[in-house]
């Protein structure tokens, strides 16, 4: 099994070989295709199988495939941490580095205005945690009328922090067309709950 036989272009192999990876990880073997079909996907994933990779290198292919629907935002990563929004961002930006899609990254604890003047640039792939969203959207300066793709990544521990607010509000302010991936290292009810009402005959990944 290798990257391009999943149906990864040639930039994204070519940005995975300068990470050193040899071969997909199981995970990423199952998610990668599940992704690139187009349909949603609900994955049981724990941190170190290589999840993020699994979701942002079919992401990426995608966008690269889709055209552009106007400016604005075409994916968004909701992570529950600013530690793993960062560690997010870092991947996005190293498996994108041979394709022209821009990325930006925004969490709360540091100032604001760096984070608007970023998003007015135009950004392609938006990882963000959700009260710091929540916030630079009432500044008018996120809009999401062209997203494609949205990621819950490590959604149990955004309910077990107390983010279902927040998430419901963003949901309410994405358009309706849209593929959904919900990675979680647990399925409690909770999260079957949030599954049900975001995502659409799901593919299901577990390693
Ligand atoms: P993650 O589970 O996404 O946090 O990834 C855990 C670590 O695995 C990261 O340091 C990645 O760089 C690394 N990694 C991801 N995919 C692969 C792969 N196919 N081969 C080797 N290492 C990988």
């Amino acid at each position: 099994m290798s990257f391009s036989s999943l149906g990864l272009s040639e930039q994204l192999v070519r940005a995975t070989s300068d990470q050193g990876y040899d071969r997909p990880s199981p995970i990423q073997s199952q998610a990668i295709p599940a992704v690139l079909s187009g349909r949603d996907v609900m994955a049981a994933a724990q941190t170190g199988t290589g999840k993020t990779a699994g979701f942002t290198l079919p992401l990426l292919q995608r966008l690269s495939q889709s055209e552009r629907r106007g400016k604005g935002i075409r994916a968004l990563i909701l992570t529950p941490t600013r530690e793993l929004a960062a560690q997010v961002g870092d991947s996005v930006a190293l498996y994108s580095k041979y394709m022209p899609t821009s990325s930006a990254v925004v969490f709360g604890g540091v100032k604001i205005n760096p984070q608007i003047r970023r998003l007015r640039q135009g950004v392609d792939v938006l990882v963000a945690t959700p009260g710091r969203l929540l916030d630079l959207h009432q500044q008018g300066v996120v809009d999401f009328a062209a997203l494609d793709i949205l990621v819950l990544d490590e959604a149990d521990r955004m309910l077990d922090m107390g983010f279902i607010r927040d998430i419901r509000k963003i949901l309410a302010l994405l358009p309706q067309q849209r593929q959904n991936l919900l990675f979680s290292a647990t399925f409690s009810g909770d999260i079957r709950k949030l599954a049900q009402g975001l995502l659409n005959s799901p593919v299901q990944v577990e390693v």
